[in-house]
């Protein structure tokens, strides 16, 4: 090759070889397609920036001024997640950087709202406890007449749209209206905030399975072991009533319980105690929703678990 004069592309050996193909990709993005052609020294570098750059662009939340006009209207109800924007999915970012309205929660990553484009219409119906701003039936109209009028709309919850957060009642009424809807699973707070503070909800030896239940709920039926978490949602108030009842219901006084605040935030704060200690506990701490509230043998993995205090 090289008395011929040509270059010449070696695959098993890049030192001897006089020519390198770039790393390539075509990137799908709203605005149309982005080619991506990189050269490196080293091809395997190539790759990883190419790889990297790949991702970035598919992920990254994209100026809406130059997106094409739609033909018709469509909702995505997307979970968000527990409020760290870094648990949000690849598709959530995506259909993000493609909306004309987001309908946002008081939970979830609210932090990304700041970053999208300012073409981008957001729709704040958060509700606060015992205060609900913007009735489900009117959050599910604003979906329904946004799509309606040929937007792309964001619905933006936190955690995941099935897990306690009505969106199996939000996806009915888009179909009911002919919306055509899309629903983006999350990673809800029922497990991911429990992790941010240690605590594995099962874990070999110690817990085998586990409900998700609210502070309203009953709880009389569920397992009563220790080897068998408890999840409550929106269990802060009700919290004095919930350890009774399970205490009443045959749990051990002494089952371990810990109560997350604002989990998978900076702001996170960790509670924890017994079923006979933690109400007063949380009550001395000024506990405040949002909190996940864990009860069972888990909560002994956390490295805020001190068994002294936990059982004065
Ligand atoms: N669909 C959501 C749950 C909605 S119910 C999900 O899958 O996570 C709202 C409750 O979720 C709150 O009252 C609280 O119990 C819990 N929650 C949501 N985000 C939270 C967070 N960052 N920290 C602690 N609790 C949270």
């Amino acid at each position: 090759c090289s008395a011929r004069r040509l270059w010449c592309i070696n695959a098993t050996d890049r030192r001897t070889a006089t020519a390198h193909v770039p790393a390539r990709h075509r990137v799908q993005t709203p605005d149309g397609p982005i080619d991506l052609a990189v050269t490196a020294g080293d091809p395997r570098r190539a790759v990883s920036i190419r790889n990297r750059l790949a991702e970035v662009l598919a992920t990254e939340i994209v100026p809406a001024t130059t997106h094409r006009p739609r033909q018709s209207g469509w909702v995505a109800l997307v979970g968000g997640g527990p409020g760290d924007e870094g648990l949000l999915t690849q598709r959530a970012y995506h259909l993000l950087s493609t909306a004309d309205v987001v309908v946002a929660d008081r939970l979830g990553p609210r932090s990304i709202l700041d970053r999208l484009p300012q073409t981008v219409r957001v729709i704040d119906v958060g509700k606060t406890p015992g205060h609900h701003p913007v009735p489900q039936h009117e959050i599910n109209q604003i979906l329904v007449d946004e799509a309606a009028a040929g937007h792309g709309v964001v619905r933006l919850k936190g955690g995941d749209p099935y897990v306690l957060g009505r969106g199996g009642e939000e996806r009915l009424a888009c179909e009911r209206a002919g919306v055509e809807v899309e629903v983006v699973p999350g990673v809800t707070s029922a497990v991911a905030v429990p992790a941010a503070a240690g605590i594995p909800i099962t874990h070999r030896g110690l817990s085998r399975g586990f409900t998700v239940v609210t502070g309203h709920d009953q709880l009389g039926a569920l397992p009563s072991g220790d080897d068998h978490t408890l999840v409550v949602l929106m269990g802060v108030t009700t919290l004095p009533t919930t350890t009774a009842d399970l205490i009443m219901n045959g749990r051990d006084a002494r089952c371990p319980v810990a109560v997350i605040e604002r989990g998978c935030t900076p702001e996170q704060r960790v509670t924890v105690g017994t079923l006979s200690t933690i109400a007063d506990r949380a009550r001395d701490r000024g506990v405040e929703s949002p909190a996940v509230v864990v009860v069972g043998a888990v909560v002994t993995l956390s490295p805020d678990w001190t068994i002294p205090a936990a059982h004065t």
